[in-house]
């Protein structure tokens, strides 16, 4: 029989409703086998996530009075007891609850606290279901560095799996070595998610979210961009890097590695097929030609010019030196004959301008150096770029038919992007151009 393994996202499960939502979604396929969910989302825009309330009672049971935390963690208790009764079940969960007030309050990390979300959560669902419940302490390991032992962890996965027809495995955390609850960084059921459908063996990984899947565009620019409907693992990696998220970007690995796809679907759409994030694709949308297009503002241009410089041999390395010296990574490097620029993010440079310039100035003596701001970075991406003739050619003048000057170009030697240089304000006008452009 094919398995799924199916993670919900806290949106999913913010309240009873979505609750019901999610289990039918699971119950209405038999192959929905193995499911990881997240803790309770935000309700509503003011709400807060369960998750959020339990690092705030942690706070509180260090930094404030028993009074105060008691008052946060009702909040959380209420949520789950909210949830209960939503859903008709006589699940009696405060023993539970009582048992993890008592170790936020005096046993446990800050950790122990954050992951009581996920492990809650799947207790009901669990319940719900009528499926086993696997304690993710048990079968996520990391090691004493504190990342993913994914040997130990896929081992002791086989072999809890290999006992239960159906389980709800808690995202978002494991266990230390030293016996201690470790989480993943935020957003982090997606990597559970993702280690439990390459250890099982899963032949897809759904990932269930409040969005039809990737968007080949941001909706905030772009309003009704269309979804992805298969994107590489590559692709994604490009369009994420720009910005794109809607995945945790370290649930790729362990399925990349396995083989498995992954499906990004609606909880609230359930019809829509989503995005399918695949290895490798042999066919490409011939309507669009491109995948997607993100992008991100917030970076900056060293320009660097020196006369002939493209005979001077170990220019380029002394000023990737420079760079590496102040603890820099950079972006990219377009040049020109005399003229080098770096581009790096302008949050990464803050407190470390002039040391850079001076050793800049130091190493390769520049007949000018200039750090300019305000520059938005925009990836056009997409693996049929490669096949298709006069692809850059339509980025560009659909660019500047818009009236938007490009500061910048590079095209990695993949050809599986385009990337673009723009002053900020010109941001979104070049992406709704592209857009414009290739899809509608
Ligand atoms: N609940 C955790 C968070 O809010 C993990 C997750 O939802 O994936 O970050």
């Amino acid at each position: 029989m094919s398995l799924k393994t199916v993670k919900f996202g806290g949106t999913s499960l913010c309240d009873a409703d979505h609750f019901r939502m999610a289990a039918d979604i699971i119950l209405s396929d038999p192959s929905r086998r193995l499911v990881v969910p997240s803790a309770p989302g935000k309700r509503s825009k003011e709400d807060t996530k369960v998750t959020d309330l339990l690092y705030e009672c942690y706070r509180l049971s260090r930094e404030g009075t028993t009074e105060a935390f008691d008052s946060c963690y009702r909040v959380v208790r209420d949520r789950y007891c909210a949830i209960i009764k939503g859903l008709g079940m006589s699940f009696d969960i405060s023993g539970e609850l009582d048992y993890v007030r008592e170790a936020i309050l005096h046993r446990s990390g800050r950790d122990y606290a954050a992951s009581r979300g996920e492990y809650l959560n799947s207790l009901i669902m669990a319940k719900y279901l009528g499926f086993d419940f696997i304690d993710a302490e048990n079968v996520i390991l990391f090691g004493d560095d504190g990342t993913l032992d994914f040997a130990r962890t896929e081992a002791a996965l086989k072999d809890e799996l290999s006992r239960h027809e159906r389980a709800v495995i808690p995202g978002f955390y494991g266990q230390m070595p030293n016996g201690t609850v470790r989480t993943f960084s935020r957003g982090g059921s997606d990597i559970t998610g993702s280690i439990v459908a390459a250890a099982s063996g899963s032949d897809l990984y759904e990932n269930w979210t409040d969005v039809s899947g990737f968007m080949m565009a941001d909706p905030r620019i772009v309003k009704g961009a269309l979804v992805i409907k298969e994107i590489t693992y590559r692709e994604l990696r490009e369009l994420s890097y720009m910005g794109a998220t809607v995945l945790h970007e370290d649930a790729i690995f362990p399925v990349r590695q396995a083989g498995i796809p992954i499906n990004i679907r609606n909880t609230l759409d359930p019809s829509a097929p989503g995005t399918m994030i695949v290895g490798e694709a042999d066919s490409f949308d011939k309507k669009h030609i491109i995948t997607g297009i993100a992008g991100k503002k917030g970076f900056s241009v060293i320009t660097i010019e020196h006369h002939l410089m493209n005979s001077q041999i170990g220019f380029g390395r002394k000023v990737l030196e420079a760079i590496e010296e102040n603890g820099l990574s950079f972006e990219h490097l377009p040049s020109g004959i005399d003229t080098m620029g770096v581009i790096l993010s302008t949050a990464a440079i803050a407190g470390k301008r002039e040391r850079l310039i001076s050793s800049l100035t130091h190493s390769v003596h520049p007949d000018s150096l200039s750090i300019e701001d305000g520059i938005a970075l925009i990836a056009v991406v997409g693996r049929g770029m490669v096949k298709s003739k006069g692809v850059a050619a339509r980025v560009f003048r659909s660019v500047s038919d818009a009236g938007v000057n490009i500061r910048m170009i590079d095209q990695g030697s993949s050809e599986l992007n385009i990337i673009l240089g723009v002053d900020e304000e010109d941001f979104e006008t070049a992406v709704s151009a592209i857009y414009r452009e290739f899809v509608s």
